[in-house]
């Protein structure tokens, strides 16, 4: 008998992503979604799948699936700066009420479960790069806490329920992911500059562009989140790419890669802004035998070309 997963979250960019590899692993998945920031044409090729059941379902109130279920993977929640910023109360939900629905699930029916977690757990770092073992640095009550503290919350109530009711739990911490199927608008930098250089417009680089981020390209990212849910590691793993770049070269990298005319311009840096970000992967690598393998340009140039198709599709 196939194995079955509910993916909350399941019609956003990681989430639609994750549907699709778990049904080539030849797993059933139960895709659930309120469609808040996830989009129903992430998951329109699977629909008549008769591996794929779709469920719009806000995750923030008491979750109903009928029969068994093997894994439970909590990916719902808005996940761009500007999306938090937006909703910073749905934002808070699905990280703790939602995360406890979601953990309810699993227990009942003695499944495993994998919550996505983040990099921004670590908040403004002050070690470099992020392991594990580093608690952190987050402002509890600036615009960005929404999210930091609500997958904080999540990743305890994760343990409280590993420690105390047993569940079979993992957590990953994801780092900053591209590829198809982000929002052009999600205002995050990637999708962002590709959008302005694609359209020969100013390129917004926020603060003197000197903080850094390490991008992962989604298949990668994909491929670590599956080898972590079906091995038997219950502590925090980091999965990302450690290919570190400040934002000003990633603006100069995407202006090249897109063959644009377009100028860089300076905006105000976003409060609590992380100056740094990159993940130590040793755990990942020792204990996942997981790497990734595409390198930004490649991965960029492939992302560049699904944006010019859905801008293209669009007019
Ligand atoms: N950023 C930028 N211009 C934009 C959007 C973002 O310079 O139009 C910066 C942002 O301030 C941050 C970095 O790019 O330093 C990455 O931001 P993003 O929103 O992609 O995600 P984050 O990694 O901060 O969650």
């Amino acid at each position: 008998m196939k194995k079955i997963a509910v993916v909350t979250g399941g019609a956003g960019f990681l989430g639609s992503h994750l549907c699709d590899k778990l049904i080539k692993e030849d797993i059933k998945v139960i895709c659930i979604d309120n469609l808040l920031t996830g989009n129903i044409i992430n998951i329109e090729h699977l629909f008549g799948n008769e591996n794929f059941q779709f469920i719009k379902h806000d995750v923030t109130n008491f979750i109903h699936v009928p029969g068994k279920v093997d894994y439970v993977l909590h990916f719902a929640s808005p996940a761009s700066p500007i999306d938090y910023l937006l909703l910073p109360i749905q934002t808070l939900k699905v990280g703790s009420l939602g995360t406890h629905k979601v953990l309810g699930l699993a227990k009942e029916k003695n499944a495993t479960f994998l919550l996505a977690s983040t990099s921004e757990i670590y908040g403004d770092p002050e070690i470099h790069p992020q392991n594990e073992n580093y608690w952190g640095n987050v402002n509890p009550i600036g615009p960005r806490g929404v999210y930091d503290e609500a997958k904080r919350f999540a990743e305890a109530l994760t343990m409280a329920y590993h420690r105390y009711h047993k569940v079979d739990t993992r957590l990953v911490r994801i780092f900053n992911t591209y590829g198809p199927r982000m929002r052009l608008n999600d205002g995050r930098a990637l999708p962002t500059f590709i959008n302005q250089a694609l359209h020969n417009e100013e390129i917004t680089v926020f603060g003197d562009g000197q903080q850094t981020r390490s991008f992962c390209f989604v298949d990668d990212e994909i491929d670590g989140i599956f080898k972590l849910l079906v091995s038997d590691i219950t502590d925090p793993v980091n999965i990302g790419n450690p290919d570190e770049i400040t934002i000003l070269e990633f603006a100069k990298e995407v202006i090249e890669l897109t063959g644009s005319k377009s100028k860089i311009i300076y905006k105000k840096l976003p409060i609590d802004d992380p100056k740094v970000r990159q993940p130590d992967i040793t755990k990942a690598k020792t204990v996942l035998n997981w790497t990734p393998k595409l390198n930004r340009r490649e991965g960029l140039k492939r992302t560049i070309e699904y944006f010019k198709n859905l801008i293209a599709n669009h007019k």
